[in-house]
Parts: C-alpha cells; sequence; structure tokens
C-alpha cells in the first residue's frame, strides 16, 4: 500500500511514499535496540546539547515548517509557524529540565542509603496523528530522548513528508543514527511492532478506536502505554463572567487549527441569563471567519485535513439538523476544490445526535442553554470524553465546583485551553490516560528503580514482602 500525501486545499497529490518493507522494519527495529544499548549511556549533557541544536533547526527554518505542515495537512501556515516555535520551545524546556526532573531521589529508610533513580526504558513507539504533525511529535520525543530512550514514530498516513523532516531535524540535530527514527506503514502494520520484544513501551495520540485497540495489543505484551485520545471539550459560561472576552475566545476556542483540535472547546455550555447574548454574538463571530487558502494571511480557516474528515464533519451536521438541532449558521462545505467547510454552529441539539455524542472534529460549535450551575456541570460530564475544559466565572465558589466536578484532565479558568512544556497534558474517561509534558510527561517512560544499599548487613530478614 502506498501512503499518499494529498493537499487538502486543491485536493492535489503532492506525493506518495512506499511503506517500510518487512525487511527494512527489521533492519529499524534492530538498529534501535543497538543505538539504545550505546544513547542509554550519554550524559544528560550531551542529550540536552542535541536537544537544543534540535531547537535550534525548529526555529531557524521556522517558514520550511511551516509550509511544509500547510501543505499536507491544510493548517494554516501563521499556525504552521507557531507550531514550529512551539516545539523548539518544549526542546529547549526538556534540555533545561530534564536532569532536575530525573535527578536520583533520596529516600530515608532503615537502610545506610536508598533513592530512586529513573533509568530509561529502551526504543518507544509512538503513534501520531496528522493535526498538530510536528507538536505531537516532539512533545512525545524531547521528553523521551531527553531521558534516554531511543523513539520509532509511527506517524498518520497522510504526513509522511512531516514524519520524515522529523527524523532529518533530530539526525541533523547531532542525535545518534537510529535515536529517532520514522517508519513509514499505515495502522495495518503497527500491531507487529507493539508485538516485538525490542519495543518497550507505547505512546498514542489519537482516537478513542485506535486506543482501545492500540492498548489491548499492548495489554497482551504488559507493556506500558500512554493514551492522549478524543475530546468533547466544554466551555461553560456563566453570568458573572466577562462576556465580551468569553465570545472572542470561544470563537477562537473552536476553531483553532481549522477545528481540528483535540483541545477545541466543541460543547458551549451558556447560562440562560447570558445566552441570547451569547449566541448572538458568537453567530456574527463566526459567520466574520475568513474560510480559504491556508496559505494566505488573512485565512481564519483552512480546509480539513483529508476527504474522509469533511465527509465526516458533513455527516455529522446534517444527521444531527434532521434529528432535530438548529443551525445557526454554516452547516455546507465550500463549492470549490479541497475540503472546505463552513464555519458553523448548532444550537437545541437533541441528547442522541452525533453532535451531542461523538467528538465533530472541524469548525461546528455546539451550543447549549442551561438553567444553573448544576445543570452545567452535569451537561459538561455527560460526555465519554473527560480531556479538557474551560470555565468562564468570576464567582470564587463557582471556580471551586468546576475545578473539582468536572470530569477533566484539565480546566482553564476565564481563558483557552492551550498545552504549554511547563503544565501537565493528558485526559480522563475516553480521553485516555498518562500525561505529557512537564516532570509528569517525562516520568511516564522510565524505570523508577528503588535502590536500598546496606553497608554490614547482619543476615536477618522480614516477616513480610
Ligand atoms: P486516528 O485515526 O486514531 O489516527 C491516529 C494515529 O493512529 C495514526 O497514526 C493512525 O494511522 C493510527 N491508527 C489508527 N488506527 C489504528 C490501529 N487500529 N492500529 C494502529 N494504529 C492506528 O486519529 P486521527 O483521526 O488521525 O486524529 C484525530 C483524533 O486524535 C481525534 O480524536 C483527536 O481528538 C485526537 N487527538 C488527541 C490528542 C490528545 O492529546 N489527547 C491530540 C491530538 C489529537 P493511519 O493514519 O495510518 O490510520
Amino acid at each position: 500500500m502506498k501512503l499518499e500525501s494529498i493537499n487538502p486545499a486543491t485536493g492535489e497529490l503532492i506525493e506518495s511514499f512506499e511503506e517500510i518493507s518487512d525487511a527494512d522494519l527489521e533492519v529499524a527495529l534492530q538498529r534501535a535496540q543497538q543505538t539504545f544499548s550505546r544513547y542509554r549511556g550519554t550524559s544528560f549533557a550531551e542529550r540536552s546539547g542535541w536537544l537544543l541544536g534540535a531547537a535550534q533547526i525548529l526555529e531557524n527554518e521556522r517558514d520550511k515548517w511551516a509550509r511544509l505542515m500547510t501543505q499536507e495537512m491544510g493548517k494554516t501556515y501563521k499556525a504552521g509557524a507557531a507550531e514550529a516555535q512551539k516545539c523548539a520551545w518544549a526542546c529547549r524546556y526538556f534540555a533545561e529540565n530534564g536532569v532536575r526532573f530525573l535527578a536520583d531521589e533520596a529516600i530515608r529508610t532503615d537502610a545506610d542509603e536508598s533513592y530512586v533513580r529513573h533509568l530509561p526504558l529502551g526504543p518507544i513507539l509512538a503513534v501520531m496523528p496528522w493535526n498538530f504533525p510536528f507538536w505531537q511529535v516532539v512533545r512525545f520525543a524531547a521528553p523521551a530522548l531527553m531521558a534516554g530512550n531511543v523513539g520509532l514514530l509511527k506517524h498518520a498516513s497522510n504526513v509522511s513528508r512531516c514524519a520524515l523532516a522529523l527524523q532529518e531535524i533530530f539526525r541533523r540535530a547531532g542525535f545518534p543514527e537510529g535515536a529517532f527514527q520514522t517508519l513509514l506503514m499505515s495502522s495495518g502494520r503497527v500491531a507487529p511492532v507493539i508485538a516485538d520484544e525490542r519495543v518497550k513501551a507505547i505512546t498514542l495520540t489519537g482516537s478513542d478506536a485506535a486506543g482501545s485497540k492500540i492498548a489491548e495489543q499492548a495489554g497482551k505484551r504488559i507493556k506500558k502505554t500512554v493514551m492522549e485520545l478524543g475530546g468533547a471539550d466544554p466551555f461553560i459560561v456563566l453570568p458573572s463572567a466577562d462576556l465580551d472576552a468569553a465570545v472572542r475566545t470561544a470563537i477562537a476556542a473552536r476553531n483553532i487549527n481549522n477545528g481540528q483540535s483535540c483541545i477545541a472547546a466543541k460543547r458551549f455550555i451558556v447560562h440562560a441569563r447570558v445566552y441570547d447574548e451569547f449566541e448572538r454574538r458568537m453567530v456574527e463571530g463566526l459567520a466574520r471567519l475568513k474560510v480559504g487558502d491556508p496559505m494566505r494571511d488573512e485565512t481564519d480557516v483552512g480546509p480539513l485535513a483529508t476527504a474522509q474528515i469533511l465527509e465526516t464533519v458533513e455527516r455529522q451536521v446534517d444527521a444531527s439538523v434532521q434529528a432535530g438541532a438548529r443551525l445557526l449558521t454554516g452547516g455546507k462545505r465550500l463549492d470549490r476544490p479541497g475540503n472546505f467547510y463552513q464555519v458553523s454552529a448548532l444550537a437545541q441539539i437533541p441528547h442522541d445526535t452525533p453532535a451531542f455524542r461523538e467528538e465533530v472534529f472541524g469548525p461546528v460549535a455546539s451550543l447549549f442553554k442551561v438553567g444553573d450551575l448544576d445543570e452545567a456541570i452535569e451537561l459538561a460530564n455527560a460526555s465519554v470524553y473527560g480531556l479538557a475544559s474551560s470555565v468562564w466565572t468570576n464567582n470564587e465558589e463557582e471556580r471551586r465546583r468546576c475545578i473539582d466536578e468536572l470530569e477533566a484532565g484539565l480546566t482553564f479558568i476565564n481563558a483557552m485551553v492551550v498545552s504549554d512544556p511547563r503544565l501537565p497534558f493528558g485526559g480522563v474517561k475516553r480521553s485516555g490516560y498518562g500525561r505529557e509534558l512537564a516532570h509528569h510527561g517525562i516520568r511516564e517512560f522510565v524505570n523508577i528503580k528503588t535502590v536500598s544499599i546496606t553497608e554490614h548487613p547482619d543476615g536477618g530478614g522480614s516477616d513480610t514482602e
């Protein structure tokens, strides 16, 4: 099977790639294992230097990477440039802080000396999505490489050029050959790699459907996994909020990355006292967004990444409207080549519709009116997902309740949810488990080894385990 890179703005084939052969896959796995046996002995200072080199390349050649992302998956050029810059930030962050996060931790016990040491696990397989084709990979790779692991990337089939560019960036940065390898393969080829004894752990960023398959395969082999999966994030607006700021942020938060972000706000849950005003202003703001050529500076929303995603979004909206949802704006694909969909909004959405139950991965906002905070929290939690949440209120008690009661891995108050290398990132429920970024992320793929040293043993034992 060939992997195809198709420009989502035009529908044109940019390049097609042969999948890796079984023989070359074996070579790559052997190389990963051999590289690890040496790489694990490199110092933090060496790894940090290579990561700083990667940061430099990402930053210096930001425009090239932005163009690559835009052409392959349709994000706006300015969003691509910001993504490359953010990757540089993450590389620097782990280069500068990794040694502190992984330092030995002394613990006082009855032994002469006890401590915890963080040791690398080995080759880690990363199965990654196309939506932030650089960022998702770098936020796995920077901490994993800093910790002394080596990376194997199975990127989404539609972004092979980005996948190869990342391999090249890490190589040029000075990492040993084999420390980060891209495996060009479709999803059907992943199971044997998970099962391979040389692969020690797996991280997936993607849909919950893929998560459930990969976690099952890894579970059979008792291999550690981190799962960063989908979301249907609530954005709750209560009467004490600054409505101007809430509306402005709501419009941006729903349409970031052409509506294809796991942490895009997707369900806008608004108190009845401010609902009408919120709906009016939001619809006006959405209608002003410019959908079009992602290379142009004035474009707010580019195409969806693939023709299949466009069809899915179209189906989800059409089925929800047929079942009784009210279309406030948009609701159609654009009559031009490429995967363009109008910026859209729905209200009065029945509970058994796709817009209520599923993750809509496109520029479609779902609005809900609620009578009080209890109803807002209940509705927010009435989702199989639990990735992030944004709450708009200036009331202390409302904040406290939302922070404690929302079933989500992140709650941001009066702000848009964003990922940040300094903050742990991950979800609960069908949004997955484990954390990326911060010191929580770098410790996911290490052996937390307990060391206990006794200088003058008396040969005695203990009656307990
Ligand atoms: P996807 O279909 O699950 O694909 C993600 C990756 O998994 C791709 O590399 C894909 O390969 C691979 N894959 C899919 N099914 C697989 C299987 N059965 N076995 C092995 N590999 C498999 O997701 P997507 O549509 O590309 O990405 C969008 C989803 O990712 C959304 O649900 C979004 O919310 C989620 N996401 C979550 C986060 C987070 O941090 N929580 C971040 C970004 C995106 P192929 O391309 O070859 O199919």
